[in-house]
């Protein structure tokens, strides 16, 4: 069997990490693994657990440990995942980064990639980010699908995410500081952290990406 790998995206809101997190996963075959996306999708479901996440995430606070944590280790138990994946927007907390330890093992993480950002550019980022609520296509304001509200791939309406809204994109910064920052001494201390600029194209943000994999013997 092979070895099966998996990579962390840390970053704030809006450093790309979803994009670089779906790359990754295509040219690596690995599954993505995204909390945001999991609990967005059980909002629009309007699923038990999406009644109990809505209000939290439409404020861009952050959803108990106990919640991720679970929903990770079942991602986990899916057939699909034997090869691996690429975890984008968890852990967020140590105490995540803890669980994730114990769900797959000390040394079951091989590499944490950090796309470093200013906060000036996240907010510029996601104040202008319109999304399908179909298919995820990310838009810019000024795309013609975002001006029309109409996803010129599959028809979806395209809007702004509640949590893009200023307050929100402030309030998530602060969350990233205080709960988020302090897992890069956590991987760091662990020699597992490499950080890459995301202050760049998304295509050189990617190339940037394989040649740590590829320095590092990881992929
Ligand atoms: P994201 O798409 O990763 O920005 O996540 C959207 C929202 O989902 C966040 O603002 C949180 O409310 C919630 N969320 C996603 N991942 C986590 C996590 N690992 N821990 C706590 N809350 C999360």
């Amino acid at each position: 069997m092979t070895r099966q790998l998996n990579l962390v995206v840390l970053g704030k809101q809006g450093a790309g990490k979803g994009t670089q997190s779906q790359r990754l996963c295509e040219i690596y075959g690995l599954i993505h693994v995204s909390t945001g996306d999991i609990l967005r999708a059980a909002v629009k479901a309007g699923t038990p657990l999406g009644l109990e996440v809505k209000s939290i995430l439409e404020t861009g606070g952050l959803v108990s440990d106990d919640l991720v944590n679970r929903l990770v280790e079942e991602r986990f138990a899916a057939p699909d995942a034997a090869r691996g994946a690429v975890l984008d927007g968890y852990p967020r907390t140590l105490a995540q980064a803890e669980a994730l330890e114990g769900i797959l093992g000390a040394d079951g993480i091989a590499l944490v990639i950090n796309v470093d950002v200013p906060d000036e550019m996240v907010v510029a980022r996601l104040s202008s980010r319109r999304v399908c609520q179909e298919c995820g296509t990310i838009y810019k304001d000024a795309d013609p699908s975002a001006i029309s509200g109409t996803c010129e791939k599959c028809g979806g309406d395209v809007v702004q995410r509640s949590d893009d809204r200023p307050e929100a994109i402030h309030k998530r910064l602060e969350l990233f500081e205080r709960d988020t920052r302090p897992l890069l001494d956590f991987y760091g201390s662990r020699g597992l952290l490499v950080t890459v600029n995301g202050d760049q194209g998304v295509d050189q943000v990617t190339a940037d990406i394989r040649a740590v994999l590829a320095a590092r013997g990881v992929a």
